[in-house]
């Protein structure tokens, strides 16, 4: 990349500038370069977007499945194809190692899966005499998605494949961390065939556009991944405004409860994983672990030698896998945490490598940082830090465990190590929490089970079988019909 991308807005198939050419700079986090000036939506382009795909309504969603489908294929394919130009946009813009980037291959099995998916079905009852009675699943039509800069690219497709498959027509916001693969993709909507207005790519902040289409009236229905923060605003715009139905995906505070009967060396290899992968910046990450007191000091040691092990680098290198915070907004949320842990925890251990690290001084890296001892009541233990950092604590009991692990407002991925599967069952049955996983941790998980949070980390359950029902209106239809009996 040497010259500065300008990026553009999608709005009815055509790439255009912000209504009052407004933009913002986009830096790297590794090298602190200039690197896109991104075109910032306004209140005005919201409205051209929704009116776009409230004007390609009526005809998007006549279509039958398969005919929706086959752009749909199209974008699949072209997004694997283009794997690397996409990877190299969200190292850049949000400092994502290339080689931890699984987002295209999500991406497009979400495009062909709901490309073959979208026969939604209602059901039928001869259960009132003289009528045939039924329900229809119809797309809502206008519907907004507003996503997150930590997997650009897995929300973008997890969300709008659904959406037009089921017949609506989308307005998407990206994040202003990341914004670039999103452009990316809107530039080949039309080469792929879908009709204009069917999807609508914006970029820009939270205001104003991600609140204007929170707040809009035309909008009948909103998915939402990111911060709990947002949710609620938007859960606020949505009462504030139509009731539009939202749909939410939210943050984590994921406990990973470690007893001593557990494969300690599995446990430590999957934790470590867990909270570190994209620099500690996803939503499951298991940020707080309870060992049982027995086995501490064996599962601290091998936790720590795998973080210390951690690749730090350039994000465009395919050796490495640590990569900096997203940006400097980020960084200086997790360094406040990190500091709070320093003055509150017994014991803390910096994984900086004793061998050479990355010396880039405008990198913005935070290395693993593991704080043992944490007060239970400590900001570290209770708030998202959205960084590299797990705060290791110690059980003694199964019933204290659980205790700890439920002591918090958010409730997306537990996880539990044992060899004992009564105890498994048992314990998991307890966790307050979305997901569980036993002997695994995230971000382990599965294409066909509901994927999302209990408590404050969410409101819906998305999945190649459970996606598609966010995007689709019940109607009961109540057919007289005196002449086929009783
Ligand atoms: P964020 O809430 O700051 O921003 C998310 C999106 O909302 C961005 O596009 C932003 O511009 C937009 N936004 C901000 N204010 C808005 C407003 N008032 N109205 C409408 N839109 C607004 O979150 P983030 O920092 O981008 O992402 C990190 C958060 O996302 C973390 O909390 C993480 O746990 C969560 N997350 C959750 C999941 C999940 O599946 N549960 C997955 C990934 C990330």
């Amino acid at each position: 990349m040497t010259s500065p991308i300008e990026t553009q807005l999608l709005i009815n198939n055509k790439l255009v500038l912000a209504s009052d050419n407004g933009t913002f700079d986009l830096f790297s986090p590794h090298t602190g370069k200039f690197i896109a000036k991104v075109a910032e939506a306004t209140t005005q382009d919201v409205e051209s977007a929704v009116s776009a795909a409230q004007a390609a309504f009526p005809s998007w969603s006549s279509l039958s499945p398969v005919e929706r489908g086959k752009p749909m294929k199209q974008m699949a394919d072209l997004i694997l194809a283009e794997h690397d130009e996409l990877a190299k946009l969200d190292a850049i813009a949000m400092g994502r190692p290339v080689s931890t980037f699984i987002d295209t291959k999500y991406a497009a099995v979400q495009f062909n899966y709901f490309a073959e998916a979208a026969y939604p079905q209602g059901q039928t009852s001869l259960n009132t005499p003289g009528f045939l009675n039924m329900s229809l699943r119809q797309p809502f039509g206008v519907v907004a998605i507003i996503i997150p800069w930590n997997a650009p690219l897995v929300f973008f497709s997890k969300k709008v494949a659904p959406a037009i498959a089921a017949g609506n027509c989308v307005v998407v916001k990206s994040s202003e961390k990341a914004p670039l693969t999103s452009w990316k993709v809107s530039q080949w909507i039309e080469k792929c065939g879908f009709p204009p207005g069917v999807i609508n790519v914006l970029s820009g902040h939270g205001q104003p556009s991600g609140a204007a289409l929170a707040l809009h009236m035309r909008v009948r229905a909103l998915s939402f991944t990111g911060s709990t923060r947002t949710g609620r605003a938007i859960q606020i715009a949505s009462a504030q405004s139509n009731l539009k139905k939202v749909v939410f995906e939210l943050g984590g505070k994921s406990p990973a409860l470690i007893f001593e009967d557990a494969d300690l060396e599995q446990a430590a290899k999957e934790t470590e994983n867990s909270i570190n992968w994209n620099s500690g910046q996803t939503c499951m990450a298991n940020s707080r672990i309870y060992v049982q007191e027995s086995v501490k000091d064996r599962f601290i040691e091998a936790f720590t030698n795998l973080a210390r092990s951690r690749k730090l680098g350039d994000p465009v290198d395919g050796q490495v896998n640590h990569g900096p915070q997203a940006d400097k907004v980020q960084h200086e949320t997790v360094k406040k945490y990190i500091d709070i842990g320093k003055s509150e925890a017994g014991q803390f251990i910096d994984t900086t490598p004793t061998e050479t690290s990355p010396t880039n001084k405008d990198s913005l890296f935070v290395r693993p940082m593991i704080f043992t001892s944490v007060p239970e009541t400590s900001r570290l233990t209770k708030e998202e830090v959205f960084g590299p950092v797990v705060v290791i604590n110690t059980f003694t009991t199964e019933e204290e465990a659980i205790t700890k692990a439920n002591d918090t407002e958010f409730g997306l991925y537990a996880a539990l190590y044992t060899k004992d599967l009564e105890r498994a069952v048992r314990v998991g049955k307890k966790l307050e929490s979305g997901m569980v996983g036993i002997n695994c941790t995230s971000p382990t998980g599965c294409w066909d089970l509901p994927f999302g949070g209990w408590k404050g980390s969410g409101t819906g359950r998305e999945s190649l079988l459970d996606s598609m029902e966010h995007y689709l209106e019940v109607k009961s239809l109540y057919v007289r019909c005196p002449g086929i009996g009783s």
